[in-house]
């Protein structure tokens, strides 16, 4: 893979940083989150590397059920008005360390992500100096 860009998200709540340095995914900190599915709760890592959709979660997910995330540190839900185009579940926003923030779907299996910036001309700058897209 020579385009790698990895993202660094913090909750859009308490704006604590979401990385896990100790867990990593494809050599990247990963996204630690609490989830729950149905009466299951556990804690999945995600992949830091924008457009992988590898995770690891120590519940078992069913592909195609929607997830919930709680911020491990406020415990407050992350969630959104927004919708998924593909699939109309909720689409889950966290933010980004470097402002923006960066969508993913909360059902299993569905692999819709984006990523918004406020202020594109500057963001997309600093996200590809930052992250080496190459
Ligand atoms: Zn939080
Ligand atoms: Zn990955
Ligand atoms: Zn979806």
């Amino acid at each position: 893979m020579s385009k790698i860009i990895a993202v660094n998200v913090k909750c859009p709540e308490c704006r604590k940083s979401l990385m896990d340095e100790e867990y990593l995914l494809h050599d990247r900190p990963s996204i630690k989150i609490n989830v729950e599915m149905g009466n299951k709760r556990g804690t999945i890592r995600l992949c830091s590397l924008y457009g992988c959709y590898d995770h690891k979660s120590d519940i078992d997910l069913i592909e195609g059920e929607i997830a919930k995330f709680h911020c491990p540190h406020c415990n407050k839900e992350i969630t959104s008005s927004e919708i998924c185009e593909t699939c109309g579940a909720k689409m889950i926003p966290f933010t980004l360390e470097m402002g923006g923030r960066v969508s993913f779907c909360s059902r299993s299996g569905c692999t819709k992500h984006y990523v918004a910036f406020e202020d594109i001309s500057d963001a997309i700058r600093k996200f590809y100096k930052e992250y080496g897209y190459r």
